[in-house]
């Protein structure tokens, strides 16, 4: 297949008009046309009027003659895309493999194992995705909080009530294979086209229950509501898992249990696991107008019918700190993305459509083992005791706090909601959001807001909104692994995904999966 980049056209261009001149630019006659289709479309916004950037796929009529027009442009490139190929080791296993965590990582460890017939076992500890949305709805209407159900725990991970990103900066070849799952199983197929690839809350859970039935087809088995609550380790070896259902013999965990799991990590360091201090971030979700972020992105264009929702990503260094946007949702809600009885934690999402009126982002600052002795357990503790300032502070009532831009620059605690209405679902608090954080975070926060006014005019808006607080934008924590992809302390445990350390997002946590699946296929033969 051959690839014609960079072609820029006006936003009045059709894909047609995308094809034509890809083909003039590589020379290709269009009697030599298999099939020309758009690989990608970007926007190109540093200009007062945008401009769409479009990368076109040509697959010729003549086997192999594509060759003959690769590199006739600067812009044409034949892309040869590789196969996943894996063989079974020759080690023999006496029982199946068992897999922690149904969130992205597991999911695609899962299924990878899965069709290499080793039949894993994977246990969730939260419920399935019916159950869960019935949870999580009824604390969304003021009900009860479950620790076992919410955000972050049950079918899919905190992946399946994520926004539905696909961007990862990661570069594994492994990722086009993520995209070709996604897709099978039910993604929008825009999603192999866009420059920032999209599912949306709405159909990720699809595809997720998807993917699950067809681990279970191919000979998995998936156990809810069953936590992994201890290691049976002999001489440096695993030899069977606890769980809240009881004991699994097995000689192979992957332990995909995401950033939220504290209790787990605290029985991994007590059953001798070595982890480490690894950065993450603390802040606060922002909300503007999505009308308004698309004027300051796209100008006069805003609102043409072939631009994409407005996006952006700031971020500003300040000392050793960095302060950055993250996980923008365009057209989103904030939501409560505890995963602990007495914490708020926001996080944010949106449905495909992306229709809502507010943009939200993450506005954090960074923060890494130096802050914390070099020790995970402190990271831990600090994460928590902010979501627990910001619970007690709002009411304990699962209300989060949250100040209007205007004032948390001024440092005056104030909630004067104007334009931007808060979409935080269980309500929200007036509160000094810079009192909730230590000082020198607070004021590398308000630093960073102002420079993030240089870059995206409108964006220290005084009636924007800020509701806290953000906390679990990476795993504080890293379980080290050696170069086969186990555990440095225990024989037959792979750390695997996000909260492992080893990944941030759906694509890499998905990636992360799959590379330890391999590693195990590469090395062994299913359990008879
Ligand atoms: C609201 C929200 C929006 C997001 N938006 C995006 C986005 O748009 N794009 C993007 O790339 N990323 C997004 N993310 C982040 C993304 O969801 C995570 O990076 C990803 O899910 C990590 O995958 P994982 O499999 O490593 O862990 P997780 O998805 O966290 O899954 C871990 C699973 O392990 C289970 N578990 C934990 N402990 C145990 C135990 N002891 N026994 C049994 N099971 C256990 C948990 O219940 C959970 O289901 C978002 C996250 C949230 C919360």
């Amino acid at each position: 297949m051959l690839l014609v980049r960079d072609i820029r056209l006006p936003l009045s261009a059709t894909k047609e008009d995308a094809v034509q001149q890809a083909l003039r630019l590589a020379k290709i006659p269009v009697g030599a046309v298999g099939q020309a289709e758009i690989a990608k479309i970007s926007v190109d916004a540093r200009r007062k009027v945008p401009t769409l950037v479009y990368t076109v796929a040509i697959q010729l009529k003549e086997r192999g003659a594509e060759l003959a027009y690769a590199g006739s442009a600067p812009c044409v490139s034949l892309l040869q895309p590789k196969k996943l190929q894996l063989k079974n080791g020759d080690k023999k296993l006496n029982f199946r493999p068992v897999v922690v965590g149904l969130g992205p990582a597991g999911l695609f460890c899962g299924l990878l194992l899965a069709k290499q017939g080793f039949r894993p076992i994977i246990l969730e500890r939260g419920p399935d995705i019916q159950q869960r949305m019935e949870k999580i709805e009824q604390f969304r209407v003021g009900g009860a909080f479950d620790p076992q159900a919410n955000i972050q725990f049950g079918e899919g991970g905190a992946g399946t009530f994520s926004d539905g990103k696909l961007t990862t900066r990661i570069g594994d070849a492994l990722c086009g294979e993520v995209m070709r799952i996604l897709l099978k199983h039910g993604a929008p197929e825009d999603i192999a086209w866009r420059q920032k690839p999209h599912i949306g809350t709405d159909k990720l859970q699809q595809v997720i229950v998807s993917i699950r039935k067809e681990i279970q087809h191919l000979g998995g088995e998936v156990k809810f509501s069953t936590q992994l609550t201890n290691l049976k380790i002999e001489q440096g070896k695993l030899k069977s898992v606890v769980t809240t259902e009881g004991e699994i013999p097995t000689e192979l965990l992957v332990l995909a249990v995401g950033h939220s799991a504290r209790d787990t990590f605290s029985m991994l360091k007590q059953a001798g696991l070595q982890m480490e201090c690894k950065p993450f971030s603390v802040g606060f979700r922002a909300e503007h107008l999505q009308w308004e972020i698309e004027k300051s992105l796209y100008h006069e264009a805003a609102g043409h019918p072939a631009l994409p929702r407005g996006e952006y990503q700031l971020s500003h260094h300040v000392g050793q700190r960095c302060v950055y946007t993250f996980c923008m949702c365009p057209g989103g809600q904030v939501v409560a993305a505890s995963s602990e009885e007495g914490g708020v934690v926001t996080n944010g999402m949106s449905y495909h459509a992306r229709d809502g009126k507010n943009a939200n982002a993450a506005v954090v600052v960074s923060v890494d083992g130096r802050d914390f002795d070099q020790d995970p357990e402190k990271a831990i503790q600090f994460q928590r005791q902010l979501e627990q300032k910001a619970f007690a502070v709002a009411g304990k009532d699962y209300t989060a706090p949250a100040e209007t831009m205007g004032s948390f620059l001024k440092g005056k605690g104030q909630l004067n909601i104007g334009k931007v209405e808060p979409t935080y679902f269980r309500g929200v608090c007036p509160t000094d959001l810079g009192s909730l954080l230590p000082t020198e975070l607070a004021n590398t926060l308000r630093s960073g807001l102002l420079a993030f006014e240089r870059k995206l005019r409108g964006y220290t808006h005084p009636q924007a909104v800020l509701t806290g607080l953000e906390t679990r934008t990476s795993s504080p924590v890293r379980i080290v692994r050696g170069e086969d992809f186990q555990s440095t302390a225990v024989q037959g445990l792979y750390p695997c995904g996000e909260g492992a350390g080893y990944a941030g997002g759906i694509v890499s946590a998905a990636v992360d999966g799959m590379r330890v699946a391999q590693a195990i296929i590469e090395q062994y033969q299913p359990s008879e």
